[in-house]
């Protein structure tokens, strides 16, 4: 599942592709992706609109028009790519957009659980409401994460888009790997100094991954002729059974609320 760091490299990649371009028209395959307008009227306001700015909050992409906002959030498998012909469209595109160039902007999802919504540019994001701060937001501090902290595991709090938003199963195992804790020990035992080095290992990490271009695994790549190259910075996330690159103790592997969770046995206490 793409987390920041690999929306953050699709938002780049689109801005660099696309520019300004306009959408000649709009065809939408599978009517479940659009989540907040009816198909018919998300293709009718998006034609002539023009890509004016491209940005993330969270996992979420936001692509500024003329007069409409259109947010996307590509959950499992979610992947756009730029083409000059129809030749990729499958039954796993979803979303076609003919811009005013000639090119198209593709939408595949084979998981389907992908979702659009779309706005009037003066229209609160409602999808985004529930979003905590963004992990370089002044606003995150000490203060913040000890008032959001409960009796669960750090990684479950690293996880939960309400605190900071963006996180997702990779860099959660990173970030608990950098902090030299097991990722079900609670924060609700967390010193001040403890949060102080979420926010500095959140940070570091997540803009070490957005500067190689994210992650490429298995379960996610990137589309747009993109590979990120993060995966070889990985401490534990998909390496259970090998050595951790500190102590060789070998890396474990469990189920922490249904999601892969990979730790070192030493390192991490
Ligand atoms: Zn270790």
């Amino acid at each position: 599942m793409p987390e920041l760091p690999e929306v953050e490299t699709v938002v780049r990649t689109l801005e660099y592709q696309l520019g300004n371009v306009g959408i000649a028209s709009c065809e939408v395959l599978y009517p479940n992706i659009i989540d907040n307008v009816e198909v018919n009227s998300f293709c009718e306001l998006l034609k002539n609109e023009r890509f004016t700015s491209y940005s993330r909050r969270g996992k979420y992409l936001i692509f500024t028009l003329d007069t409409k906002v259109l947010v996307c959030h590509l959950r499992m498998e979610g992947k756009f790519y730029v083409e000059k012909d129809l030749t990729l469209v499958d039954k796993h595109t979803h979303v076609i957009f003919t811009l005013d160039d000639g090119r198209y902007l593709l939408y595949h999802d084979v998981r389907k659980f992908g979702r659009m919504y779309l706005y009037d540019k003066n229209e609160p994001l409602t999808c985004l409401s529930k979003l905590g701060l963004e992990p370089w937001d002044s606003k995150l501090n000490v203060e913040y994460l000890r008032s959001k902290a409960k009796d669960m595991p750090i990684k479950q709090f690293l996880l939960d888009q309400s605190i900071i938003a963006g996180i997702g199963n990779i860099y959660a195992n990173e970030i608990c790997f950098a902090l030299n804790v097991l990722p079900m020990c609670s924060v609700s035992s967390f010193t001040n100094e403890m949060f102080e080095q979420v926010i500095v290992h959140t940070r570091r990490i997540l803009e070490n991954a957005i500067a190689s271009g994210g992650t490429t695994i298995r379960s996610y790549t990137s589309s747009l002729g993109v590979d990120g190259r993060f995966q070889l910075s990985l401490m534990v996330h998909g390496r259970d059974k090998e050595e951790c690159k500190i102590c060789h103790e070998k890396i474990v592997k469990i189920q922490l609320k249904g999601r892969g969770t990979y730790y070192c046995p030493r390192c991490q206490k």
